[in-house]
């Protein structure tokens, strides 16, 4: 009837409105979001396979805002990138992320790796590595303890302005991480020509693992490819003890995921990777 189709379309315009008012206040909400120091770090583990001790870990961002509570990356990350808020939020994370870091190895004894999730935007943006630069030697970490995870897909839109900054990056001693490998569509082919010394291969490949032989083989493909191209092979979003088995079967280097440790706080990383030289 007429009735019901106005009431549909009355309904339609109303959840519309309400999603560029939601929209709306998390941008609000997001550009004070510094300022009010409602941002935090979480750290989550990586274990070499081979012998299960603690590689390094990946710095993952957390939003806890006065009013809409914990706003989850997927949500932020992309308006942070539309707003041109994604270069101050960079910075941040990579600022305090090297100094937890830092006082991590400083007051663990060890030297852990550190992998930092990088927008296509921010490493193309014009004074991108000397701020990086700058605050990493603040913290006295070495370039070569750093590893910058760039998502696969959207590395491959900007290739051509992208490309010369990873080889600075590599120059300068910084791993490349290509994360979320698999996902992409062209995968192989710059695996080549691109400066990367590590493949993360995406979580839904783990997930399936045991279930599909598909996922299986090309689990097992990647990890072999890896090896062959010299590269360091993670697999993200482990969460069985049958998956990370068969991971070692296969060779892969590096496990994180839900089994090994959820993101961590820095003091719950502390206390769960103590020192070794402690008696
Ligand atoms: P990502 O880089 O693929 O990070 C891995 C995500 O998988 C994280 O989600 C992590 O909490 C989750 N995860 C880890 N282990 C498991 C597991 O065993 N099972 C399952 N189901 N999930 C697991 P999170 O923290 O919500 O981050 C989502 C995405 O947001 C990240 O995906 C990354 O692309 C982005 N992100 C997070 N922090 C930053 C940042 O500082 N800068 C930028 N540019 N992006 C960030
Ligand atoms: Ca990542
Ligand atoms: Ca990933
Ligand atoms: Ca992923």
């Amino acid at each position: 009837s007429k009735a019901r189709q106005k009431g549909d379309v009355l309904f339609f315009d109303q959840s519309i409105n309400e999603q560029v008012q939601h929209d709306f206040l998390l941008e609000e909400e997001l550009r004070h979001a510094l300022s009010r120091d409602e941002f935090y770090l979480t750290y989550q583990p990586q274990h070499l396979i081979d012998g299960d001790q603690l590689h390094g870990v990946e710095v993952l961002l957390r939003w806890n805002n006065q009013s809409l509570g914990q706003v989850p990356p997927f949500e932020f990350i992309p308006l942070a990138e539309d707003t041109g808020l994604i270069h101050e939020i960079g910075l941040f994370v990579i600022e305090h992320a090297c100094r937890d870091i830092a006082k991590f190895n400083a007051e663990q004894g060890q030297q852990i790796q550190l992998s930092i999730n990088l927008s296509p935007k921010q490493l193309i943006a014009k004074d991108f590595i000397n701020q990086l630069v700058k605050r990493v030697d603040c913290t006295g970490l070495s370039y070569q303890s750093i590893t910058l995870e760039i998502t696969e897909n959207v590395l491959i839109s900007d290739l051509v302005a992208v490309t010369p900054v990873l080889q600075q990056l590599r120059d300068l001693g910084f791993s490349i991480s290509l994360d979320d490998f698999g996902t992409g569509y062209s995968s192989l082919s710059y695996l080549n020509t691109l400066p990367i010394n590590e493949i993360k291969i995406d979580r839904s490949f783990i997930n399936k693992l045991l279930s599909s032989d598909q996922s299986d083989s090309l689990v097992k493909t990647i990890i072999a490819i890896g090896a062959s191209c010299h590269m360091k092979v993670v697999a993200e979003g482990v969460e069985t003890n049958e998956q990370l088995q068969r991971l070692a079967q296969y060779r892969c280097d590096i496990a994180q995921g839900y089994l090994l440790a959820q993101p961590l706080k820095f003091e719950q990383l502390c206390e769960r990777y103590p020192s070794s030289q402690s008696a």
